[in-house]
Parts: C-alpha cells; sequence; structure tokens
C-alpha cells in the first residue's frame, strides 16, 4: 500500500484518542481490564474491547455482557481464533490454554487494530500477549501500554528474568534463585512452579513476553505507591532494567458498581450479602481461592475440619474445578455428613459466583483466608480487612511477600503450596484461624493499609494523579 499522508497513530489537531484494549483470560485478567475500561469510560476517549467468544469460562461471558450493557458506547471487536489443537499440551490450564491460543493467532491483531476506526491511537494489553502485540503496534506506529494484572514486585520478576537467564552461570534445569536488583530477592521456592522447568509452555510465555516489555510505551498498575514503594521505585529508577518504561501505578482497582444490582443482591433471602448483615461486626472470616485454583478433595475437608474448630463464623466461597463453579458435586459429599448441620447459623458455604470486592467491605467481615491471587490482595487492602495468606500456585507466593512488607495480612509459609503430597491439617488452620481473628496488631495494620489505599485513589492521591497522568498521555499522542 503507499504510505499514507499520517501514521494510523497520529492524530489530528484535538482529535479524541482512541483505545484498543486486549484483555487474555481468566476473571483474574479480565476484572482489572473492566475495572480500567469503566474508569476511562467518564473521560473523552473512545474504547474498543477485543472479545474473544466464547470465552473459557460462564462468569467471563456474564461479565464481558454486562461490561457491554453497562457501557453502550464502548465497542465490542469480535477476534475469531484460529483452529488450536490444545491435545499438544495435555494437562494444561485451560486459561494458560486460551493464551497461547490467543498468542498464535495474534497476527491477526494487525488488520484489527490498523483497519479500525476512527484510527486507534494506543493499544492497551495484558502481559501475557506483549511479545506478540508490541511488535504489531510498534509497526503500526500505535502506543502500546500494558496493564499488568499482578504487584509491582512480580512484574520486576518477569523483567529482570530474561537479564538473570542470560547472566545466570550455572545452568540448572529452571530459573532458580532471582535477586531482583534494587527489589528482593526471590528464592526459587517462590516462583510460579512452571518456572522450575524452562521448557514449560508458561516458562517459555513468560520469557518471551519478558524480553519484549522493556518496549512497550508505559504500565499500568493495580498497585499504589503505599503499598509497594521499594519495587515501585526500583522499575522506576531504571535499577531493575534500565530504561524502563513508565510505570503508572493506578490501585486499587475498583468497580463502579451498578447500585441497583447491588441492591438487588442485597435483598435477595439467602444471599451472602443477606446472612452478613444477620453477623455481628467483623465476626466472619472469609474464605475464598480465587476463580481457577481447585483445592484438592482432601484439603476441603481439613479445612472444614478448621473452620469448625475456630469456632468463627464464616463465608466460604468453594470451588472444587479449574472452570467456574456450576459443577454438579454436592456440598454434602465435597464437606463431608453433618458439616453443614453442625455449622448451620455459623457458617455458609456457597459454589455460587459471589460479589468478593462487595463482601469484603462489608463489616461483619474481620478475617479473609486467601490464596493471595493479586487482585484479592488489593481488594483487601482496600477494604482494610487482614488477609491470612494460602498460596496456592502462580504468583501468589510474589503476592504474599506483598502482603506481609505492605501490611496486608500474614502469610503461612510453610502451608502447602499445589501439587506437594501432603495436607494442612485442620487443626492447624482452625488454630491459625482464630489466632488471627483476635489479633489486634494485624488488624491495625490493615485497617492502616486501607486508609493508605483510600488515599491513594482519592482525588489527588497517587493512583489518581497517576490515572489522570495516563489520560493525559493519551490524549497527547
Ligand atoms: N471473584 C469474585 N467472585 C467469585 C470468585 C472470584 O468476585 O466468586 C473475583 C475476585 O474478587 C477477584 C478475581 O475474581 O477480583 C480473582 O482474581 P485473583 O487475582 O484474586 O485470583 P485468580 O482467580 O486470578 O487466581
Ligand atoms: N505472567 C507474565 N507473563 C506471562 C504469563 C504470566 O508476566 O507470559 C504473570 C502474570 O502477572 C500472571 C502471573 O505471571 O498474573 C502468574 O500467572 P498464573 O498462571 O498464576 O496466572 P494468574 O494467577 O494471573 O491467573
Amino acid at each position: 500500500a503507499p504510505p499514507a499522508t499520517k501514521s494510523p497513530g497520529e492524530l489530528d489537531g484535538g482529535a479524541r484518542p482512541h483505545v484498543m484494549f486486549i484483555p487474555s483470560a481468566g476473571m483474574g485478567h479480565l476484572l482489572p481490564f473492566f475495572r480500567v475500561i469503566a474508569a476511562l469510560a467518564g473521560h473523552d476517549v473512545d474504547i474498543s474491547v477485543v472479545t474473544v467468544l466464547p470465552t473459557v469460562s460462564a462468569a467471563e461471558a456474564d461479565h464481558f455482557s454486562s461490561l457491554f450493557a453497562a457501557l453502550p458506547r464502548v465497542r465490542r471487536v469480535d477476534f475469531h481464533l484460529l483452529p488450536f489443537d490444545a491435545s499438544e499440551f495435555p494437562g494444561h490450564d485451560p486459561f494458560l490454554l486460551r493464551w497461547e491460543a490467543l498468542r498464535r493467532s495474534a497476527h491477526l491483531f494487525r488488520p484489527l487494530i490498523g483497519g479500525a476506526t476512527p484510527r486507534v491511537s494506543a493499544v492497551v494489553s495484558d502481559v501475557t500477549l506483549t511479545s506478540h502485540v508490541i511488535p504489531i503496534a510498534k509497526e503500526l506506529c500505535v502506543k502500546c501500554h500494558v496493564l499488568f494484572v499482578s504487584c509491582a514486585t512480580m512484574l520486576s520478576l518477569v523483567a529482570y528474568t530474561p537479564v538473570h537467564l542470560d547472566k545466570k552461570v550455572e545452568q540448572g534445569p529452571g530459573v532458580g534463585d532471582v535477586d531482583i536488583p534494587g527489589v528482593r530477592r526471590i528464592p526459587q521456592s517462590y516462583l510460579p512452579q512452571p518456572l522450575l522447568d524452562l521448557n514449560k509452555l508458561f516458562t517459555k510465555q513468560f520469557i518471551d513476553n519478558g524480553r519484549e516489555i522493556i518496549n512497550a510505551d508505559s504500565f499500568l498498575v493495580n498497585t499504589f505507591d503505599a503499598l509497594e514503594p521499594v519495587a515501585l521505585a526500583a522499575l522506576r529508577d531504571g535499577k531493575v532494567v534500565p530504561g524502563f518504561p513508565t510505570v503508572y501505578a493506578i490501585g486499587p482497582l475498583r468497580s463502579q458498581h451498578n447500585s441497583a444490582e447491588v441492591e438487588k443482591e442485597e435483598e435477595a433471602t439467602g444471599s451472602p450479602v443477606a446472612w452478613l448483615d444477620e453477623q455481628p461486626a467483623r465476626s466472619v472470616v472469609y474464605v475464598a481461592f480465587g476463580n481457577r485454583n481447585a483445592v484438592s478433595r482432601d484439603q476441603i475437608r481439613e479445612i472444614a475440619a478448621g473452620l469448625e474448630a475456630s469456632g468463627c463464623r464464616f463465608l466460604w466461597v468453594l470451588k472444587t474445578t479449574t472452570v467456574d463453579r456450576d459443577d454438579s458435586a454436592e456440598l454434602t459429599d465435597v464437606l463431608g455428613k453433618g458439616f453443614l448441620e453442625r455449622v448451620q447459623g455459623r457458617g455458609l458455604v456457597t459454589k455460587a459466583w459471589v460479589d468478593q470486592e462487595a463482601l469484603l467491605k462489608h463489616p461483619s467481615v474481620g478475617l479473609f483466608l486467601s490464596h493471595s491471587g493479586w487482585n484479592s490482595v488489593t481488594e483487601a487492602a482496600a477494604s482494610g480487612v487482614p488477609l491470612l495468606a494460602w498460596p496456592r500456585g502462580g504468583d501468589h507466593r510474589v503476592n504474599a511477600t506483598v502482603v506481609v512488607s505492605g501490611g496486608v495480612g500474614v502469610w503461612m509459609e510453610h502451608w502447602s503450596w499445589d501439587g506437594e503430597d501432603w495436607l494442612v491439617t485442620g487443626e492447624e488452620i482452625g488454630k491459625k484461624v482464630k489466632e488471627v481473628m483476635s489479633d489486634a496488631t494485624i488488624r491495625a495494620s490493615a485497617t492502616r493499609t486501607g486508609e493508605e489505599a483510600a488515599k491513594a485513589v482519592a482525588e489527588g492521591g497517587t493512583s489518581y494523579r497517576s490515572m489522570q497522568q495516563f489520560i493525559s498521555s493519551l490524549k497527547a499522542t
């Protein structure tokens, strides 16, 4: 084609920026995208969202529908994946497989970005796709920002790992301990498990994306300055990787709740909110392990025993499958006979999708027993609820280091990690839950972190200003 007079990324004076979001899969990745999109929709910006249907889980499909219903001016850009043979990767998590399918179809983003009207001025990509999306954006002279859905410490690990591997003298089978300059040392045992094997699909994606991210125009990170001052400073000062792009810490991200929906949920009898309304202030332990972590049946029994033994009230969002919770397992079979009867009145167990962000804000919740998925950590931080971290896999242990350093809660470092074949006993879980529930120091620290979080996103706060700067940069393109 003949060269255009203007490159696609160039705007006419005063034109509205058009931002195309390219999320990946899993609610932990989609929710932060939806929260940023909703925040940006209130500004003078055109927004498109690349949407792959069918989604992996029903929760993702529901949330896509709600997004487009709530924000009719946001454009849905359908994206059709090329056929992908998942049998090449037996035993892999369906969300990771979706990331790979997206990566293998990524060249199709070029016509999508280049051909959109109005002209796309910037792309906001998920980190799992960056090694493909950044080069395409560069070629089209479109800015490429990355919305990073984990913590700044994890971002420093992603950015530094390729450098670490290039420098590594001793060639072990995995990544090994990583000493991130200016941030901290991450022992190999804290790393996402696949990184112990350089041939794993996740590891290949992780390293390819890590090599390319230095070429992004900026990063949006769901964290705030007071929560991760060290990692943010090291990234910004070029200590982790010299010349690292601008890092906007814009968290904790929040949903812009449709009040009608929340009210509907509050009214429904038997809803977790209605049940929480009946409980004394800060008396309930909220238990949940995210949207893609199934805990083994045996470990579930121990958790049940622990909650029962703690004597505390509890709300448990139980999940027995990796994708969704609408599985056919009966609660009685999973929890053991008599459990639900014995805890009746003081414990509620649900397999349904809940509005976790809203539940954590409920005054009856006093503790969050969590896998420390990053969204869960930021939601706990925002609500000032202490978090008892029991990492299961992926980035959870790296996140747990921030739970501790940022005063969000405590980390049970010796508790089992996914794939380890031993159980944390109900006795130990019960004892710990009881202990943390009555620990005034932990509670005070979580309250302080909650206040810092509120300050960060309030007008004039660090995250508020970062978001404003990001929006100004979109308009200055
Ligand atoms: N979530 C929710 N309701 C559920 C399960 C999960 O609202 O029933 C939300 C939760 O609040 C969080 C996200 O889904 O925002 C899960 O992300 P996180 O990073 O905590 O964990 P992941 O699922 O990615 O491991
Ligand atoms: N990640 C990354 N690059 C990749 C894949 C993953 O930086 O190519 C990061 C990302 O922050 C993700 C984290 O590694 O949140 C852990 O990945 P996991 O498989 O546990 O997924 P998640 O918990 O995000 O759903």
